[in-house]
């Protein structure tokens, strides 16, 4: 398991997927469509959000990681 997510590409009649790791989209990179080429990246009044959502997405990624490792010691 990685950290890539992707987002279908935001152009109409556009059928790409464009992957993006969040901590560097949270960081202000911007990531291209493999197909039509749209770049697509946060407005910097959306990176708190997002921010905050990446936080969440990290504490549950622990907690299922911890979660496994009391189940297989069991
Ligand atoms: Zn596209």
């Amino acid at each position: 398991m990685n950290d890539q997510q992707f987002i279908p590409c935001p152009t109409e009649n556009c059928s790409g997927n464009i992957f993006f790791d969040p901590h560097e989209l949270m960081r202000g990179a911007q990531f291209v469509c493999p197909i039509c080429n749209t770049v697509v990246g946060l407005a910097p009044e959306s990176r708190e959000i997002v921010n905050e959502a990446i936080e969440k997405f990290d504490e549950l990624k622990r907690d299922i990681i911890k979660m496994k490792k009391d189940h297989s010691m069991s």
